[in-house]
């Protein structure tokens, strides 16, 4: 979310504040009003999906054509990761996941996310869902992790993939 300029609960121009160390926007009305904009990251679930020793990676609509990344979603109020993953996967690309596991959590400064990335085997053919521009399936020995975003995600899970290969 970007920064509000106006206070959301009483509309005047938010200032600058020294908070406990941190630099926050806060209303210059203290007593009254006394909100602070936290900025505190968004928790977004990211998949790093396989079928049949290939990694299928995602063209959003709006990208560049040449961007591909995870398959990634925001939860809904209440929900599970796990469950908001399996959802996305089905909503984005109408697949079945027949197995998950966890990866790990990753901090996305540019956006003020926290990615929070699984592993999932699916099986058939995809279908593209609303918010898809482009899917494709590159063979796991070939994708190239990229340094920002779900890329350190997947440059883990290979790192973990090659130690456990027998
Ligand atoms: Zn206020």
């Amino acid at each position: 979310m970007a920064p509000f300029k106006f206070c959301p609960k009483c509309a005047k121009e938010l200032v600058d504040r020294d908070d406990g160390g941190a630099q926050r926007r806060a209303c210059p009305d203290r007593e009254g009003c006394g909100f602070v904009q936290y900025e505190n990251p968004t928790p977004v679930v990211a998949a790093i999906v396989e079928r049949d020793g290939s990694v299928i990676l995602v063209q959003n609509k709006g990208w560049p054509s040449t961007w591909f990344g995870l398959v990634t979603g925001f939860l809904e109020k209440g929900e599970e990761p796990r469950s908001a993953m399996l959802r996305e996967i089905r909503e984005e690309l109408t697949m079945t996941t027949s197995e998950i596991s966890f990866v790990g959590h990753y901090a996305f400064e540019a956006m003020n996310q926290l990615i929070i990335a699984y592993h999932a085997v699916v099986e058939g053919e995809w279908t593209l869902g609303d918010e898809l521009a482009a899917a494709k399936a590159v063979p796991i020995d070939k994708v190239k992790p990229w340094p920002m975003g779900t890329g350190p995600a997947l440059k883990d899970w290979l790192e973990q993939r090659k130690r456990t290969a027998p």
